[in-house]
């Protein structure tokens, strides 16, 4: 058997102008930053006097520097993140029992090659979802696979392939992510199944890849939210072992926004309590 062509026969020269089977082998090759920048950087080059070796460094540097973005944004879209928000929009200032100096050393994702955990613990509205999302948006940016769900999410999700005989594959992709984000951990008390699902994901990512989890529960009542005293025994001696762990006490930050406002000059023009 013959092999297959890669790529489609190419014409005879003559009959084809240089430029046209270029960019038609640049594209087959998927590099259209060389496609794009070629004729323009000839030109920049000849200007410059630059030779032949920085003219062709400059067209693979900016074919890296395109795919490294195309990378990060498609590592964005897959996270399928709620919204996207960045630690730098996170006002630090309005939580103080945050440890600021541990956010911006996680944030450059060393965490994630140790596969270590995070939890963010506090009250609803102290920024918990925030600082998950700006962390994952950083590990997205280092071009590391992220996803982000809601525990109620997850085990509806885990259910669901385990009805459609599909849980194997669930699991292999969730245990393809470098970072899985579990946001909202005891927000609903969980089934038997659904605790034991949950259980599972816990179990397969130790050690194997990070986890981050946010929750609103201390740890001492998140029996209540797994049923059984002995599988949250066993849950948090994982998810604890390498761990670093995110106080967020204080006050609702829309709650807090909200009353400034109220006191402010514009008092209640632009009070919006429950945004
Ligand atoms: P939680 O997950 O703890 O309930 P969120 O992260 O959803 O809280 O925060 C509620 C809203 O307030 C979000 O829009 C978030 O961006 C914003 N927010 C909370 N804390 C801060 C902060 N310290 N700086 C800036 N925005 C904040
Ligand atoms: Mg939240």
């Amino acid at each position: 058997m013959s092999e297959a062509p890669v790529v489609d026969a190419a014409p005879a020269p003559e009959t084809k102008p240089p430029h046209l089977l270029l960019d038609h082998y640049l594209k087959t090759l998927r590099l259209p930053s060389f496609k794009r920048e070629y004729e323009k950087q000839a030109g920049l080059a000849a200007k410059a006097g630059d030779d032949h070796v920085k003219y062709l460094l400059r067209l693979t540097e900016l074919e890296m520097i395109d795919r490294e973005r195309r990378l990060v944004d498609r590592r964005i879209r897959a996270a399928k993140f709620p919204s996207v928000k960045s630690l730098d929009t996170f006002d630090f200032k309005a939580m103080p029992t945050l440890n600021k100096p541990l956010v911006r050393d996680l944030a450059r994702c060393e965490y994630i090659d140790r596969r270590e955990n995070v939890i963010a613990l506090g009250p609803s509205g102290t920024g918990k979802t925030h600082i998950a999302l700006g962390l994952g948006l950083a590990a997205c940016q280092k071009g590391l696979a992220v996803g982000f769900m809601t525990a109620a999410a997850l085990v509806h999700e885990l259910m669901e392939a385990r009805d459609e005989k599909r849980l194997l594959r669930l699991q292999r992709q969730l245990g393809n992510l470098k970072l899985l984000i579990i946001d909202e951990l005891g927000f609903v008390p969980l089934s038997k199944t659904g605790a034991e699902l949950l259980f599972e994901v816990f179990s397969q990512r130790y050690e194997r890849g990070a986890t981050i989890v946010t929750s609103n529960l201390p740890f001492d009542e998140w029996t209540q939210t797994f049923g059984s005293e002995r599988l949250t025994g066993a849950l948090l001696d994982r998810l604890t072992h390498h761990v670093h762990i995110l106080e967020m006490n204080g006050e609702s930050y829309r709650l807090t926004q909200a009353k400034k406002n109220k006191q402010g000059p514009e008092a209640n023009a632009g009070a919006e309590a429950n945004g």
